[in-house]
């Protein structure tokens, strides 16, 4: 993985002006004209900043995976479903997706029985899908004038229903956890950044008068 992958660019800048500054003074030291000393300080002091940066990032970035892997479950290939033309019921590859009911996302499968192709059952996001089983359960819970609805219909049981609800109590929960754990995270590195740009600037001033001073030294 890519420095640019876990680290945000206030990292990456922050990162190398340290390295930048402790290799400036330590030549100064060898040379003599820095104190051990301050150089042991300064190398001490940034060292543990460039530490624990790089902790945050990857701590940032294994959340991020982690909550990437779940919500994409993209390493996964095949689905389990249900032919809408012929009912064949199996696990398919997708072959596409494509805009269904309701606008939403959903995965396009090609039955292999019936040849015919057919939208999943539900959209492949997370959030998608969460609106659309709850609007499953309106659906189906919806009386008409006299007081029958698909759920109280005979090819459905109380417990099919039951188990409708249980499941999408969990998915819920799921959905809410992961949102939560994004956005503290966001949270937490925005925090992060505003604690970097101080160091950035300072030793960016450094960085800049050492340029120009050898910059001086080349005319002279
Ligand atoms: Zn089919």
């Amino acid at each position: 993985m890519t420095r640019e992958v876990v680290y945000n660019k206030y990292e990456i800048e922050l990162l190398e002006l340290i390295d930048y500054a402790i290799d400036f003074f330590r030549k100064g030291m060898e040379m003599g004209e820095v104190p051990k000393d301050f150089f042991d300080t300064f190398s001490k002091k940034y060292e543990f900043i460039k530490e624990n940066v790089t902790r945050f990032a990857n701590e940032r970035y294994d959340i991020v995976e982690f909550f990437e892997i779940k919500k994409s479950e993209a390493s996964k290939l095949y689905y389990d479903d249900t032919c809408l033309h012929c009912k064949f019921h199996s696990s398919f590859r997708p072959i596409g997706n494509a805009v269904g009911a309701m606008g939403f996302t959903f995965y396009l499968f090609n039955c292999p029985k019936c040849n015919k192709n057919f939208l999943a059952q539900n959209p492949f996001d997370m959030h998608e899908n969460l609106a659309w089983v709850e609007h499953e359960i309106i659906r189906i819970s919806k009386e008409d004038a006299h007081g029958n609805s698909i759920k109280n219909s005979k090819n459905h049981t109380p417990e099919q229903f039951e188990n409708l609800i249980k499941g999408y109590l969990e998915f819920k929960e799921e959905v809410r956890k992961l949102d939560e754990g994004l956005a503290a995270n966001k949270v937490e590195e925005e925090r992060d950044i505003q604690q970097l740009i101080p160091l950035i600037a300072e030793l960016k001033g450094l960085k800049i008068m050492v340029e120009e001073q050898q910059k001086n030294d080349e005319i002279n």
